[in-house]
């Protein structure tokens, strides 16, 4: 019913060669999406530069992927986890699909571990999962469509992309570089990275992310709970989005959000052991979804959230689990201390490069990234520039939303080695 009179149709004997098409309309919420996510466009723009220079040596500042290896304490832990899925008793144990909110040993010690030393947070509030960007797409289907979303500007793209799959948005503007129907709060040096949250009175879910990717900024204690109180006398849900949480060394900032009162009748929080013990290939994450947090109707959100999981999810995989208890262990926690330290020295070094450089650097102190200021320069440019005289990859800060544009972000996951040519020839491209 939708083929225009010139268009084959799929039986058509004559078209049949050529065109194949089936009669399925394509969902107008993908036809929305502008462009190709952000890292396969850059992997694009980075593999073209590859051919027309095949002899370059890429070191890659860009997409924040982990480099260094999984610690030997968690490795062990996967591995045991594995071997005994090939005993009868160890797959009894934990072989086999296991139940979709997580193994009850890791989502205790999850509490353990982040929870119960500052917040109420419980084991049943915990829901294992394969990861936070998993965990963000599904909750928009939670959701359902039309409801209006705000996101920090700039932000980590999934909000967004997420928000306008399924169905948040009415349109693009070319001109503002903005999707409709999203609020866009703005985040920049004059506002300490905080934006005003009046902007986002209409929104029914406020995407929230601390320390932030991509400025790297932490929100304080005074910011959170600004936040949680607009958000509960807005009856609005947060989802916070605290994946860089174990990089935060201010100790006026917050590691949960369930550190503020009044976040648990307003906040769910997504977290990651993605940055944290390089589970980024291995996928393990956890969102929290407190009792008290409820619907317009006074409905439970974390019944609903534990429907579509149940639904959409079939639980995380048992040797990522063992991973993670491992993980959670004693040595295995004091091995992500390390790793996390070993790339906060990283975003510190490349910090201080920028700086002596003669450039305004932000973040770098409680997150793995590094936010430069290039002076309002159309930052597809700078990418283009920094790859083509020093073949490093890094992120054109537009990437993240329109008030990205005129900075780029380093990411501080990389080789000590890698990074320290990547500093030399910083240093020789971009002396001031
Ligand atoms: N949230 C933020 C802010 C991120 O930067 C990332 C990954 O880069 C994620 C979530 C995704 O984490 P995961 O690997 O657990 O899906």
């Amino acid at each position: 019913k939708h083929l225009t009179k010139e268009q084959p149709k799929r039986h058509d004997k004559i078209n049949v060669k050529v065109a194949a098409m089936s009669n399925v309309s394509r969902n107008p919420n993908m036809a929305q999406l502008r462009a190709g996510y952000l890292f396969p466009e850059i992997a694009r723009i980075r593999n073209a530069h590859l051919e027309k220079n095949p002899d370059a040596k890429i070191i890659s500042l860009g997409i924040g992927d982990t480099t260094e290896p999984i610690p030997a304490p968690i490795v062990s832990g996967m591995a045991n986890a594995a071997l005994a899925l090939g005993t009868v008793a160890g797959y009894e144990k934990t072989g086999g699909y296991g139940s979709e909110a997580g193994q009850q040993p890791l989502r205790d010690l999850i509490v353990k571990r982040f929870y119960s030393e500052k917040t109420k947070i419980n084991a049943s509030e915990i829901f294992v999962s394969d990861g936070s960007k998993c965990d963000i797409s599904r909750m928009q289907q939670m959701f359902g469509p039309g409801r209006k979303v705000a996101v920090q500007d700039p932000a980590y793209p999934a909000y967004v992309d997420s928000s306008v799959i399924n169905g948040h948005c009415t349109g693009y503007d070319e001109k503002t570089k903005r999707y409709e129907n999203i609020v866009y709060m703005e985040c920049v040096p004059g506002n300490d990275f905080f934006p005003n949250l009046e902007a986002a009175k209409d929104a029914d879910i406020i995407f929230f992310c601390s320390p932030n990717n991509p400025t790297g900024a932490a929100a304080t204690r005074a910011q959170c709970k600004e936040l949680v109180d607009f958000a509960n006398k807005n009856g609005q849900i947060v989802i916070y989005d605290a994946a860089y949480a174990f990089y935060i060394e201010n100790p006026d900032c917050p590691k949960t959000i369930y550190e503020i009162e009044g976040s648990e009748t307003c906040c769910i929080e997504s977290c990651s052991f993605s940055k944290y013990a390089g589970f980024t290939g291995l996928r393990l994450g956890w969102t929290v979804v407190p009792e008290a947090l409820k619907f317009a109707d006074g409905s439970s959100v974390r019944f609903d959230w534990n429907r579509c999981m149940c639904t959409a999810f079939n639980g995380a995989s048992n040797v990522a689990q063992g991973g993670g208890l491992a993980a959670l262990s004693d040595e295995g926690w004091k091995s992500m201390q390390e790793t996390v330290g070993f790339y906060k020295e990283n975003a510190k070094m490349l910090k201080k490069t920028f700086e002596e450089l003669g450039f305004k650097v932000y973040g770098a102190v409680d997150a793995p990234y590094v936010w430069v200021d290039f002076d309002g320069r159309d930052s597809w440019e700078v990418f283009t520039e920094i790859l083509t005289k020093t073949d490093i990859v890094t992120t054109p800060g537009a990437g993240f939303g329109p008030t990205g544009d005129g900075f780029v972000r380093m990411s501080a996951f990389c080789h000590r080695d890698n990074l320290e040519t990547a500093i030399e020839r910083l240093k020789k491209e971009f002396a001031k």
